[in-house]
């Protein structure tokens, strides 16, 4: 099968979460049918939060969805890095395969920091692409940032 990128819904949910006043990352679920099943972007502020980042409401919603607290065969894009309580998070949904955007040497939990995927109580490790349209994840970053200085 074609590989085809669902980053640019994943930023699109970013950008939604910018115009709300939020930290700009987005996320998608992907079923393995290729459908997306759930679009989240962070909501920490709105819902007072602090566990409210796309990842984990995005992996909500497709549980839901699927009725399963495991998501066999699914694929999360997330435009930032996903920081350690995310990763921990997609290891529990059994997500098979996690595609990001911008790395995060602040607050990333997957490839610096804690690397949450390289501990051995991690039960799961889902294939890890990372710098999927990093630039532009980056930018949206930055322009969120800079605005609010
Ligand atoms: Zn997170």
């Amino acid at each position: 099968m074609e590989f085809r990128s669902y980053m640019d819904q994943a930023l699109i949910e970013a950008r939604v979460a910018a115009a709300r006043g939020e930290v700009p990352v987005g996320a998608v679920v992907v079923a393995p049918s290729g459908e997306v099943v759930a679009r989240a972007g962070n909501r920490t502020r709105e819902l007072c939060d602090p566990t409210a980042h796309a990842e984990v409401l995005a992996l909500r919603a497709a549980c839901a969805a699927a009725g399963s607290e495991r998501l066999l065969g699914h694929d999360l894009y997330v435009t930032l890095e996903p920081c350690p309580m995310c990763a921990a998070a997609i290891a529990n949904a059994r997500i098979a395969r996690l595609y990001y955007g911008a790395s995060d040497p602040k607050s990333g939990g997957v490839a610096q920091g804690p690397r949450i995927f390289a501990h051995t109580q991690c039960h799961h490790v889902p294939d890890v692409y990372d710098g999927i349209a990093a630039l532009e994840a980056e930018r949206l970053l930055k322009e969120f940032f800079a605005a609010k200085r």
